[in-house]
């Protein structure tokens, strides 16, 4: 059974990569009513009263225009607006990622097409001259390239993060424990997984044992892998390991580091279930991939969340 965090990305549009480059297909859809738009500002798409506002190519503002690809015999397209103008606000219908979430978990179909969107939209405004000499860059390839005046191609970038649930014990026996941490930043008796991003060089397994070990003083011994998320803010993708410790105490014995952990704490899966029922520790959101894996762990779903 699909976890929920994959929800997100089960109906993936075919993204018609080498279409990009075909400007008489491309112009053949942008003349066709039937085509979609989605109108992005900043990091917001305009979804008034919680439905996202499709519109036809003639009716879409002009932008930066972006092929997202094909899906039931239509072409869908973005329109990319510059940031921070002032009409864009949430009392007129623009909704960021994260309020559109329900909507998304609710009806999922359009999901792949707004996040493949918005991660766009947000490399396109973060990318503002050439990395290679600094000068001025233009798109291309309906807007999956970025081009300066020399000639160098920039790509759009995704930034591998991993993040974990680390356990320690027998498997499934009653005193085999998970470990959470509460963020430095975060309210009191919010607990979710560990999680960083990965160095240039690291395999994603040696990231997951550095993490644990800067952030919890924890050693991992085996990681196993358990899924992803995208989450294009800025352009992450979240990757999901378990990771395992020895069980003693030693190999379990927990140092935050303060500039990243309040604390952390193991839990047995009762002290998981009567935490979250009472509130006194409250896990993350249905949607996250680190509620799946905690959930996943778990074996089954767990009251309350933040
Ligand atoms: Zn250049």
């Amino acid at each position: 059974m699909p976890h929920v965090h994959q929800r997100l990305t089960s109906s993936a549009h075919d993204r018609a990569g080498l279409r990009r480059h075909d400007d008489a297909w491309i112009e053949a859809r942008w003349a066709d009513a039937e085509s979609r738009v989605l109108v992005v500002a900043g990091n917001r798409v305009h979804a008034p009263l919680g439905r996202i506002d499709w519109v036809s190519p003639h009716e879409a503002p002009a932008g930066v225009r972006l092929l997202l690809g094909e899906r039931e015999d239509r072409a869908w397209f973005a329109s990319i607006l510059p940031a921070g103008q002032p009409e864009h606000t949430a009392e007129d219908g623009w909704v960021s990622l994260r309020g559109l979430l329900p909507v998304l978990t609710d009806d999922p179909t359009d999901s792949s097409l707004v996040l493949h969107a918005i991660g766009m939209a947000e490399w396109l405004a973060a990318t503002r001259y050439c990395p290679r000499c600094g000068g001025p860059l233009s798109a291309a390839a309906e807007g999956h390239e970025l081009r300066c005046t020399v000639g160098h191609v920039t790509f759009p970038r995704t930034d591998p993060a991993v993040i974990m649930l680390v356990t320690s014990g027998e498997p499934g026996s009653p005193e085999e424990r998970c470990l959470l941490g509460n963020g430095a930043a975060w309210p009191e008796g919010r607990f979710s997984t560990l999680a960083g991003f990965c160095e240039p060089g690291e395999s994603l397994e040696d990231a997951v044992r550095r993490e644990v070990a800067e952030e919890a003083g924890v050693r991992v011994d085996e990681v196993t892998y358990f899924g992803n998320q995208p989450w294009p803010l800025p352009a992450s993708l979240m990757l999901g390991f378990f990771g395992r410790v020895e069980d003693t105490e030693e190999a379990r014995a927990i140092a935050c580091d303060p500039a990243e952990l309040r604390e952390a704490r193991w839990f047995t899966r009762d002290e998981l279930y009567f935490g979250a029922a009472s509130g006194e520790s409250v896990l993350p959101g249905g949607i996250s991939i680190s509620r799946s894996l905690i959930e996943a762990w778990y074996g089954g779903p767990l009251p309350g969340s933040w």
